[in-house]
């Protein structure tokens, strides 16, 4: 039997509605306007592209979208300041820095400056920290994107054994901690895991985020198991596809995302409500 789509692009859209929804309903309350301060330094094509659709995202839902575009020569300490003072703006609800940031540029001390209550990309130790126990306050975006579109389709998921493929700091650690706490039992894997495959086999839902593609071969896929694929691979040819083997894993799978029109439009919406979520948490 083939497997239930899972349409990250159709949940998106319906995620993104309502925030458009709610933000109206401030404005009508005479509240105002989230706004989001967007990054970019540089002008790595890739990161071009990102920042342009979470530009695109704030104008849909009627978020105010701040753009800061810096050279790449720009010194951290200025890039810094420039945090420091989104920090203390009160019309900035969310700062999001676009990674990666230039070399000569410390990844960890951009992140550490921004306020947690405005990190809404939810890299902050503060708010991986939170996450950990059990008090999440602004979720890293992808991992709860995935988990918004697991809620679509009405899975219970407490009990189930999830396999993580992939352990980094933005999709596979914070990912497991999501699924922890919504009471899956989590296995974690990474590039020195044994028998890699085996631990598939057995998986009642599995997340893979490496980035190699189609590394997850389809008979590798438990009957009737969820399957979400976060990779992002661009072939030769030119064609998108995800780290699992989507054709055959499809034949196996209860549900399955798809690559493109799968994780990718989550991670974006979910930005969005993240930079909400800030604004009325500031708001209180
Ligand atoms: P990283 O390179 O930071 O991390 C990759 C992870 O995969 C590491 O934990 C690494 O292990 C592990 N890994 C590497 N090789 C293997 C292997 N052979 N077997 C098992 N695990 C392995 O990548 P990201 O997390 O940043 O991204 C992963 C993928 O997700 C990429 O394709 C990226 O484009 C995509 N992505 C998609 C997003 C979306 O919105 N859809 C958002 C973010 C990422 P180790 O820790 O041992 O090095």
């Amino acid at each position: 039997m083939s497997a239930q789509i899972i349409d990250g692009k159709a949940i998106a859209a319906e995620v993104r509605q309502g925030i458009k929804e709610r933000v109206e309903q401030r404005i009508a309350e005479g509240r105002r306007a989230p706004g989001l301060a967007v990054v970019l330094v540089g002008s790595d094509p890739a990161s071009q592209v990102y920042v342009g659709s979470k530009r695109r995202g704030c104008k849909e839902c009627g978020i105010l979208s701040l753009a800061h575009d810096l050279s790449a020569d720009t010194s951290q300490e200025k890039l810094l300041s420039i945090i420091d003072e989104l920090n203390a703006d009160p019309t900035v609800d969310g700062i999001l820095v676009q990674l990666p940031v230039p070399e000569h540029i410390d990844e960890e001390a951009v992140i550490e400056r921004i306020a947690p209550g405005k990190d809404v990309d939810g890299f902050h130790p503060y708010n991986i920290g939170r996450l950990t126990i059990q008090m999440p306050t602004l979720h890293p975006c992808t991992p709860r994107g995935v988990m918004t579109m697991l809620a679509h389709t009405g899975v219970n998921l407490e009990g189930l054994d999830a396999v993580i493929v992939g352990a980094s700091n933005i999709v596979g650690r914070p990912m497991t901690l999501e699924l922890l706490n919504a009471r899956c039992t989590v296995t974690v894997c990474h590039s020195r895991t044994k028998n890699l495959e085996e631990k598939v086999r057995g998986a009642d839902l599995v997340v893979v985020g490496v980035g190699r593609p189609e590394m997850v071969k389809g008979d590798w896929i438990k009957e009737g198991a969820i399957v979400i694929d976060v990779g992002i691979n661009r072939l030769e040819s030119g064609k998108l596809v995800g780290d699992v083997e989507f054709e055959s894993a499809k034949e196996r799978a209860g549900w399955i995302t798809p690559v493109p029109g799968g994780v990718g439009p989550m991670t974006v919406a979910t930005l969005l409500q993240n930079t909400l979520d800030a604004a009325e948490r500031r708001d209180d």
